[in-house]
């Protein structure tokens, strides 16, 4: 591998393994030969499957923000607020900015990221040309995600269930249960992801 130029190097995501990278056909994937992680996607399928998953998700996010999340009942008086209701009732006074985070870590960055990478993926997986600034834009998604911090607030919420369930019954309404489909579409999508073929692709058009 000595002699290879550095253009053609590419590391494993997960383990750092240094691979020769090259120019599959279509129907073709590559993988970490220490790790097994992908490397390199079949190219349009793989465009299709992430592009589906992040409307997924966004369709979720909608269930899991505006859906009652938590139902807390004792000596008879029961509330259920959903996570749209709890971050607006510190929407007012010196709170606000805590309000203003929570919405945004949780809802807005991770949104923010399914759009770009469905403008990204959209055109290149029907063949076409990217859209303009796709480069920028999936620049930014790729930035985005270590801040996606949907799935820190469900195991946050899972812990504060444990300490509150000795003083009320609390119950989960269905936007605890879109939250956990959204953790489980999100890995599927990472699972068919590859940074190396998509900035191929953007490259090639
Ligand atoms: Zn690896």
């Amino acid at each position: 591998m000595n002699d290879t130029p550095i253009h053609e190097l590419m590391a494993c995501p997960k383990c750092d393994a240094l691979h020769r990278a090259r120019h599959l056909a279509p129907q073709e994937r590559a993988t970490c030969a220490r790790c097994g992680a992908l490397l390199i996607a079949p190219r349009v399928r793989s465009f299709l499957h992430v592009v589906a998953l992040s409307f997924t998700a966004m369709i979720l996010m909608v269930g899991a923000v505006f859906f009652p999340f938590l139902k807390i009942s004792t000596q008879g008086m029961s509330h259920a607020s959903s996570v749209f209701e709890v971050a607006m009732a510190f929407s007012e006074g010196w709170l606000a900015p805590l309000s203003f985070a929570v919405m945004a870590l949780i809802v807005g960055l991770p949104v923010l990221r399914f759009s770009a990478l469905i403008y990204t993926l959209w055109p290149l997986a029907n063949g076409r040309p990217a859209w303009p600034h796709a480069r920028r834009i999936f620049r930014l998604a790729d930035q985005l995600e270590p801040w996606s911090m949907a799935e820190i607030f469900v195991i946050g919420t899972g812990v504060a269930l444990v300490k509150l369930a000795g003083l009320a019954t609390v119950s989960l309404g269905p936007a605890f249960w879109a939250f956990g489909a959204l953790i489980i579409v999100t890995a599927l999508k990472n699972a068919f992801l590859s940074q190396w073929t998509i900035w191929d692709a953007i490259g090639q058009s």
